[in-house]
């Protein structure tokens, strides 16, 4: 038995990192599973490993800042499989330029919020009317510890878009409580993907970022992937309007242990 069998997945962002691992998962767990992306060759490649494994799902070009591309990963995705029970908003940017409130260049700023902020409203917009009309359905939005906490090597864009994410999912979840849909927000703390990549490679803000780890280590994919999980199966099903915080202990710490 899987903890998504029957179900319907869609997952942006799914062509790597964390939204790779999960649309993996889903399958794995007897979802069909639409993988969104805008990395045609890596989103192909996706598809074709879970295939082989048995799994079910199909990608399809979208790049979720734009309404036409949400509007149209929905439509496949209910073409092909049905229905839409879930939708994980994932997809999401982090730009090196995104810095302090004085330095980050105006693009940046609009950029990161329109990949990060407006994906996601857009997401849940096509994709909550698919769910309205197969009975409902649970969406899980990224958001991220930095959406809870403020940090002084700043990120403003990115933090500012995070921080809208989890207000527009509560709002959405007490929208739709009595229609069936829940909406749940994922805060990941520092993970280890090719969004991190760059940052990770020096050490020395390798360092910065580890030190206030509690758990002294950085997390994995695979540890979101599995958290998005329980929040997309009907295991969370008295769960909605909250941030599920998977962050190895910063959140909770003022000291960590040397
Ligand atoms: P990643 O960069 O490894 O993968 C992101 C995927 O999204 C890529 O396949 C990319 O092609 C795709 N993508 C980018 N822009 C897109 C667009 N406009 N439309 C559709 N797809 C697009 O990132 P990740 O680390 O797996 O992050 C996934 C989510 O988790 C993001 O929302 C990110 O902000 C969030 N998050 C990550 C971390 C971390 O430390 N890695 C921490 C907190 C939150």
């Amino acid at each position: 038995m899987g903890r998504l069998d029957g179900k319907v997945a869609l997952i942006t962002g799914a062509a790597g990192g964390i939204g790779r691992v999960a649309a993996e998962l889903f399958a794995s767990e007897g979802a069909g599973v639409a993988l969104a992306d805008i990395d045609d060759e890596a989103g192909a490649t996706a598809e074709k490993e879970i295939r082989e494994h048995g799994g079910e799902a199909f990608y399809v070009h979208a790049d979720v800042s734009v309404d036409h591309d949400a509007a149209a990963m929905v439509e496949a995705t209910v073409r092909r499989f049905g229905a839409l029970d879930v939708l994980f908003n994932n997809a999401g940017v982090m730009t090196e330029a995104d810095a302090s409130v004085l330095d980050t260049p105006e693009d940046v700023f609009e950029r990161t919020i329109d990949v990060n902020l407006k994906g996601v409203f857009l997401g849940c917009k096509h994709g909550i009317r698919a769910m309205l009309a197969s009975g409902g359905g649970s969406i899980v939005n990224t958001a991220s510890f930095v959406a809870l906490m403020g940090a002084a090597t700043p990120q403003i864009a990115y933090t500012a878009s995070k921080g809208g994410v989890l207000a527009l999912t509560r709002e959405i979840a007490v929208e739709f409580a009595r229609r069936g849909i829940r909406a749940n927000s994922l805060c990941p703390g520092p993970i280890e993907t090719p969004l991190m990549a760059e940052l990770l490679a020096d050490e020395e803000r390798r360092n910065r970022r580890l030190v206030h780890i509690p758990m002294g280590r950085f997390g994995t994919a695979e540890e979101i992937a599995r958290a998005a999980l329980f929040l997309a199966s009907d295991e969370s099903s008295f769960m909605t309007g909250a941030a599920l915080v998977v962050d190895g202990g910063i959140t909770a710490a003022y000291v960590t242990p040397a």
